[in-house]
């Protein structure tokens, strides 16, 4: 007897609608910030810089004040994630829900700046170079 299986499909349509309906409940839950990125989001995006972040769980629960988790929480769930300095470079960068951005206009993205010493609360995986 032979045995196949069947793999439903699902259009990338689908995709996107069940992440955006993913994203708008981790925000109506206030659900804690916590992201693995794929191997080509793993360097820091600064040039030169060579430190590696495999996930981050950001940990907001225990930075800042009520509306200053508000707006992060915001950022996350429906912006475009949080800024935060680089643990090796020291340089801004944007850490999106799927990739990680160099940032130097800190005016367009105020509300998701953490504070300049939250490697110390998050907990970051980092990957030995
Ligand atoms: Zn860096």
């Amino acid at each position: 007897m032979k045995f196949t299986a069947t793999i439903p499909s699902v259009s990338p349509e689908e995709v996107e609608d069940r992440i955006k309906a993913y994203r708008r409940l981790g925000f109506e839950n206030r659900s804690p910030a916590v992201i693995v990125y794929p191997a080509t989001q793993h360097p820091c995006p600064w040039p030169d810089c060579g430190i590696i972040i495999t996930a981050i769980d950001f940990q907001l629960s225990k930075m800042g004040d009520d509306s200053q988790r508000e707006k992060w929480l915001g950022a996350w769930w429906q912006g475009s994630g949080l800024v935060a300095r680089c643990p090796g470079c020291r340089r801004y960068v944007l850490y999106g829900y799927e990739d990680k951005h160099t940032v130097d206009n800190l005016a367009r993205v105020a509300d998701a700046v953490l504070p300049d010493d939250w490697e110390k609360t998050a907990r970051i995986a980092l990957r030995p170079t």
